[in-house]
């Protein structure tokens, strides 16, 4: 399945907690836009190859059950095939698994595949994740590389989950390392992306600079 140009889509990536959930939800409640949340879609994976006892690291059969799991990702939570996983995914657990799952090429595939007929079937939406900018919407309507810096990124986070603010910064630096030196489809700046550094600065500002950069290409 190929991405199409004729969809409005706003891609926003970078790496853990630069604000991605939090802008892109909010941008697309103000541009009446859907959100999907594509991390949550790997961590589902991640979900059911635990469920299933299956190793995250045993590939073809991680694979296998991301062709087939029945995934829902939305404003109810997150479902793998029809269990209730919207705690889970969360997990340390899971946090430690996830690059794993997401470094193998076929899962991506699978998970690209589903997040383009999801942007097919809205007619865009806005997307967050790793990889949007770069792979899944390379030609989307405005591609975000959102950041801040690793100590804002783990007090964020911190604030969200609670627990040990040097451990979380430690479990994602682990996980942006292996996001950025995968082979497939690496973490990174997208061509044609625009930086944005949300340290020290406020939702509803991030907000308004994203709101003119795409007022500016209309
Ligand atoms: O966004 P979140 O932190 O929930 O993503 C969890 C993991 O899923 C990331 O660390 C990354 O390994 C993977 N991911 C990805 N491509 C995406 C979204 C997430 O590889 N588009």
């Amino acid at each position: 399945m190929q991405a199409t140009p004729d969809l409005f889509v706003i891609a926003i990536d970078g790496p853990a907690g630069a604000g991605k959930s939090t802008i892109g939800r909010a941008l697309a409640s103000r541009l009446g836009l859907q959100y999907l949340d594509t991390g949550a879609m790997y961590r589902a994976v991640t979900v059911a190859a635990l469920r299933a006892a299956v190793p995250v690291e045993a590939e073809e059969s991680v694979a296998d059950l991301a062709r087939r799991v029945n995934l829902e990702v939305s404003d109810r939570g997150v479902f793998v095939d029809g269990f209730d996983a919207t705690v889970q995914v969360r997990s340390d657990e899971v946090n430690r698994a996830v690059s794993t799952v997401a470094a193998n090429p076929a899962v991506r595939a699978e998970m690209v595949d589903r997040q383009r007929a999801w942007a097919r079937e809205r007619s865009g939406g806005v997307l967050e994740g790793r990889d949007i900018g770069s792979v899944v919407f390379p030609e989307a309507a405005l591609k975000v590389y959102l950041t801040a810096s690793a100590r804002e990124r783990a007090v964020r986070r911190a604030m969200e989950t609670g627990g040990d603010v040097d451990e979380i910064a430690v479990s994602i630096e682990t996980r942006d390392r292996k996001d950025r030196e995968r082979a497939d489809s690496p973490l990174t700046e997208a061509t044609g992306a625009v930086v944005v550094d949300t340290t020290g600065r406020s939702v509803e500002d991030v907000l308004d600079q994203l709101l003119a950069l795409l007022e500016g290409r209309r």
